[in-house]
């Protein structure tokens, strides 16, 4: 805490520092290339901007995703082996789930008070400046039934290379579980498996240090590309889902974490900055789900058995940013057509938001299409989507940050629940120099 820049300029600066001063640095070189809007085919367009930088931002996220199906499996084949020797798995699983579901119709109920307050969608002259053009087909939503069956993988080596993460779970959970119960061969493999983990979690340390130089090749891109226009006209739809970000990240997890576990919610937020950063520069909790998972277990306290099931999980079906921005622009698009939302329609979009995100895959961009399914459900015309389609993109990267943090801190709580959280760990300063 005492250092002074200077001796951390001289290669002791912490990664989050690292991270932050190469934030600053691209969002400064992108806006500056943005001001000076040279053409198309000038090289430093070309092979600057949408070659060396565009390739160093994919590389990055590239990277991260390399990551997630052997993490996933193999950290949760673990989780899952000691879930087996307690026989937990099933009130642990009601657990996680029920605080996702509930954690995420708490922020869309949120959402769409706040926006029935501030009006974003009566916005005057600018607003109707706004002429939605492009064509939108609505997502149809899959039945409970097919979304039940498509849980199960036929094949869960096809489930891993298409990245099904639900599939993958699902096999993972069922295959540690029996290695609990092999007896002596699952004792061997169970063995092996620990090892394998230790060696993901290393690989994990080696590519998050790369972080800096992957988020200044993002941040540089969103600097370049970023519209202050197009979010001037839109203002006060992104001023409300902004605040209820900020509700949600600030007041409801807080909340939640203190009166169900006693813990600070500052320490905890503190030491969630790199998965924060990171979610904020990729925008998908998918890619940012091994330094969740690395963050939760390591510097929150929360054990292999508990983290590994309940992280990936999260970042497979609990998006409440995503869900906020699903009412927000619900109440914004009515707004914009004068279509009254009645009370059923309001709780119906609770609903569906709430069904849509564990739908939305974390990826960037996807919540916008899953928003198709909640404005089908009320009747809304899902053109209006191109209204707010010009600040999807920032809007994208906050509310990841938001899902990742939601992820995180059901976590803690179930593990801090079952008795299991290490609290010297949670209470312990961050280590974090060692990534
Ligand atoms: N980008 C979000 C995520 O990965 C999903 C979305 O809202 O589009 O969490």
């Amino acid at each position: 805490m005492t250092r002074t820049l200077s001796t951390d300029i001289g290669g002791r600066m912490s990664l989050t520092q690292r991270i932050l001063i190469a934030m600053g640095l691209g969002l400064i070189l992108g806006a500056l290339l943005q001001w000076i809007a040279l053409p198309q085919e000038h090289f430093v367009n070309a092979f600057v901007l949408n070659g060396v930088i565009d390739a160093g931002g994919k590389i990055f996220i590239t990277l991260l995703k390399m990551l997630v199906v052997p993490l996933v499996f193999v950290s949760l084949v673990c989780g899952a082996a000691s879930l087996g020797d307690t026989g937990s798995v099933g009130r642990l699983g009601g657990k996680t789930i029920g605080l996702y579901l509930l954690t995420t119709a708490i922020a869309v109920s949120m959402a769409m008070l706040i926006a029935l307050t501030t009006d974003p969608g009566l916005g005057g002259e600018s607003v109707n400046q706004i002429q939605p053009a492009t064509a939108y087909e609505p997502k149809t939503a899959p039945s409970v039934k097919d979304t039940l069956i498509n849980v199960v993988p036929g094949n869960p080596i096809a489930a891993m290379a298409d990245g099904k993460m639900l599939q993958v779970i699902l096999f993972a959970l069922l295959f540690g579980l029996a290695l609990s119960k092999a007896g002596t061969s699952g004792q061997k493999l169970r063995s092996f498996f620990t090892d394998l983990n230790e060696v993901m979690m290393r690989l994990i340390t080696m590519i998050i240090a790369l972080t800096p130089i992957g988020v200044f090749c993002l941040m540089t891109q969103l600097g370049a590309t970023l519209g202050l226009a197009e979010i001037a006209k839109v203002a006060m739809y992104f001023a409300t889902i902004v605040i209820a970000l900020l509700a949600h990240a600030a007041l409801v997890y807080p909340l939640l974490l203190k009166s169900l576990t006693g813990l600070s919610p500052l320490a905890f937020l503190a030491k969630m900055r790199e998965p924060l950063l990171v979610a904020f520069s990729t925008s998908s909790s998918g890619a940012t789900l091994p330094v969740t998972l690395r963050t939760v277990e390591h510097k929150l306290g929360v054990p292999n058995n508990v983290a590994s099931f309940a992280v990936p999980l999260g970042a497979t079906i609990n998006m409440d940013g995503t869900a906020i921005m699903q009412g927000v622009a619900t109440v914004f698009i009515a707004q914009f057509y004068g279509i009254d939302l009645g009370l059923t329609a309001l709780l119906t979009v609770v609903l569906t938001a709430t069904l849509a995100s564990i739908g939305t895959a974390a990826v960037p961009g996807v919540g916008l299409i899953t928003l198709t399914l909640v404005l089908d459900q009320v009747g809304l015309p899902v053109e209006g989507i191109a209204l707010i389609i010009g600040v999807a993109r920032l809007l994208d990267m906050l509310r990841t940050a938001v899902n990742v943090t939601g992820d995180a801190t059901v976590a803690t709580v179930v593990a801090s629940s079952e008795n299991q959280l290490d609290r010297d760990v949670f209470n312990a300063p961050d280590q974090q120099a060692a990534a």
